[in-house]
């Protein structure tokens, strides 16, 4: 222990610093040994090796297994200089990634070196989400930096993603300043799209996807479409936009399917466009049996397997919805297909899919790989801010 530490020392068991040395930002409750005290959850605390020596500060919660969250590898004050720091970065990748554009996810959590923290840009407009303990204890200072750095018309802050509660945080949503309209209009990938800042899924948009909607192009012409897990029809809207005859769009979710219609009269496609709310399960299979067929298939699922142990059950869901898929999908059509699970990898997706192809007795070609948009960083020291995967794919 060293003398005159402003925050309580916890440090890491013999060979348990291989992850954190390598840049690794998160500390496992298995991976502790001593602590000078055992600090309150969301406090600041510096992390050692077994010897002492300083590894990285950031905060603790002894609540969880991922109990801390490293937040600087040097002896510095975490503080308004630290964040804006970080917060400046961002906005210079954002802004060489994205020129002409001012909507876009500014800070990505682990993939910005801020981890729990979701800032997402809409034009003036910001929407702020912490996701744990230690980041929301920094909140008013967050705010006071995005003020200074930003200059925001507007804040919300979209506090109520689920994980929050095992934080212990309470879920709440808050307009922090201005006042949003209900349906913020903003423009994203060359089209037109509605945020529900309040109400809407996550932090009210998929940015993850919006690279990705444009990617329908070459298949779009004349074609028709099924945009299976639609949401706000992103993908349907692109594809109406690229010329596509006739676009069917699914999502369980009445708001979401009433959100696709909006955007789709926004754009001037509404005619060629119909949403509807079902489980596309049952609406996938109802529409094989049916005999119908579409040129393109997209489809985006939320994530099956949100933790490792449900893996098995979300391999069997992703092979189920491409067996059914895959046979609306006549030869030569096209499937766009995701998995924004971080513990199905390209290979184990990959296999899922060949094997609904062996089943089918069809023939795949892997066109092209796809990804998550380039404003949610992957950084190779953390594997898991790698979460979104695609393949356009053509069938035999
Ligand atoms: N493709 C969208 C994002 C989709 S997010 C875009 O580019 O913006 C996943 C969506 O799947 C959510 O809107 C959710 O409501 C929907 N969903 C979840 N389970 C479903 C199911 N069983 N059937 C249909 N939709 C479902």
């Amino acid at each position: 222990m060293t003398a005159g530490s402003l925050f309580p020392r916890i440090s890491l068991r013999r060979g348990k610093d291989v992850r954190a040395r390598a840049g690794h930002p998160w500390i496992f409750k298995t991976e502790l040994g001593n602590a000078d005290r055992v600090p309150e959850s969301g406090e600041t605390v510096d992390f050692t090796d077994h010897r002492g020596q300083f590894l990285g500060r950031g905060y603790f919660n002894p609540n969880l297994f991922i109990c801390g969250r490293i937040l600087t590898r040097v002896e510095e004050p975490i503080n308004a200089g630290l964040f804006k720091r970080r917060i400046s970065d961002a906005l210079t990748a954002r802004q060489k990634i994205y020129p002409k554009d001012q909507t876009y996810r500014l800070v990505s959590s682990e993939g910005d070196l801020l981890p729990g923290l979701i800032v997402d840009r809409y034009e003036g407009t910001l929407c702020v989400q912490t996701l744990t303990a230690g980041m929301s204890r920094l909140e008013p200072m967050i705010l006071a930096v995005l003020e200074e750095v930003i200059r925001p018309e507007a804040v919300v802050l979209r506090n109520d993603a689920r994980t929050r509660q095992e934080e212990g945080l309470p879920l709440e949503v808050k307009v922090v300043k201005g006042t949003p309209p209900p349906f913020l209009q903003i423009g994203a990938s060359g089209q037109t799209c509605t945020v529900d800042l309040l109400k809407g899924y996550k932090t009210g948009l998929y940015l993850d996807q919006r690279d990705n909607w444009k990617m329908v192009r070459p298949f779009a012409e004349g074609a028709r479409v099924l945009d299976a897990f639609c949401y706000a029809g992103g993908f349907s809207v692109a594809a109406a936009r690229f010329g596509a005859r006739e676009i069917l769009g699914i999502d369980i979710a009445e708001e979401a399917v009433a959100h696709a219609r909006r955007d789709a009269e926004l754009n001037g496609v509404a005619g060629m466009c119909r949403f509807e709310a079902a489980n596309a399960f049952d609406k996938l299979k109802a529409l094989a049996k049916a005999k119908e067929a579409f040129d393109l298939v997209i489809l985006d699922p939320p994530s099956f397997a949100r933790r490792k142990n449900k893996l098995p059950e979300a391999l069997a869901g992703y092979k189920e919805i491409h067996l059914q898929a895959m046979r609306l999908v006549p030869p030569r059509g096209h499937l766009l297909t995701f998995t924004c699970s971080y513990h199905v990898s390209r290979d184990l997706f990959a296999d899922v899919i060949r094997e609904a192809a062996a089943d089918l007795g069809r023939s795949v070609v892997l066109e092209h790989h796809l990804g998550q948009a380039r404003d949610h960083p992957i950084r190779l020291e953390c594997p898991e801010t790698e979460y979104l995967k695609g393949f356009i794919l053509r069938m035999g």
